[in-house]
């Protein structure tokens, strides 16, 4: 049983990814973390995200970024997002993926590219949405508590920045796969979301006889 989870920055995906991945007892890859990485590693070897050598380079970086905690700030992200458009660099983290995804017992990934490249074959895909205002307004609130100084208007455009980069990227555009289910949590709490995430997988689990029903933790 796979589940892809998709879908644009601050959607609430994350969440619910792990979410469905807690309640139906499936192990879990934010993909993103992966980008995360690349675009950090550029950063510390002083190379240049839009460069795609530099990037593909910055593929090789030693396992225990993925642990580094610089890794969820805001200015990796971009970074991520930048060296994210490199077809070499989506080349070269294909395999990881595609492996976790297709382990015996199935696996949830959240990413952008899910649903569409890495698990076409998905038994369930999701594709998490949000207005860029509620995007950005979740964002703030989690900065400001987190201290940060960041105006509620610098977010919005940084995720419009990084919504127009992902979608408008020649491989693997952020998209919704023609068979992806759409979650808009614009009006939703975080609860709620979760909730309309497993009906969803249990209702397109029923209808799919043969794909075995994943069992729910207890
Ligand atoms: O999901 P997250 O915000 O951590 O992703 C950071 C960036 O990595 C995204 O803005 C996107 O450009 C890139 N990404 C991607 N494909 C994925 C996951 C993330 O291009 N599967």
């Amino acid at each position: 049983m796979i589940i892809a989870v998709d879908g644009p920055t601050a959607s609430g995906k994350g969440t619910i990814a792990a979410a469905l991945a807690a309640h139906f007892g499936l192990p879990f890859l934010d993909t993103g973390l992966l980008y995360r990485a690349v675009g950090r590693q550029v950063f510390l070897e002083q190379g240049n995200p839009d460069d795609g050598s530099d990037a593909l380079a910055a593929c090789s970086f030693p396992e225990a970024l993925l642990a580094d905690p610089h890794l969820r700030s805001e200015e990796t992200g971009g970074l991520a997002s930048r060296v994210s458009v490199h077809q070499g660099v989506r080349a070269a983290l294909f395999d990881r993926q595609r492996a976790f995804a297709t382990q015996a017992g199935g696996a949830v990934l959240d990413g952008r590219d899910i649903g569409t490249v890495i698990a076409p074959d998905a038994d369930v895909k999701l594709f998490v949405t949000a207005s860029a205002a509620a995007r950005a307004e979740r964002r703030w609130r989690e900065m400001q508590a987190r201290g940060s100084t960041a105006t509620l208007a610098e977010i919005e455009a940084d995720i419009r920045r990084r919504d127009a980069r992902d979608m408008a990227r020649a491989d693997a555009p952020l998209r919704p796969a023609p068979d992806a289910l759409i979650l808009d949590t614009s009006a939703l709490g975080k609860d709620e979301a979760i909730a309309s995430a497993i009906a969803a997988v249990d209702a397109a689990c029923r209808f799919r006889p043969h794909t075995p029903t994943p069992r729910p933790r207890t």
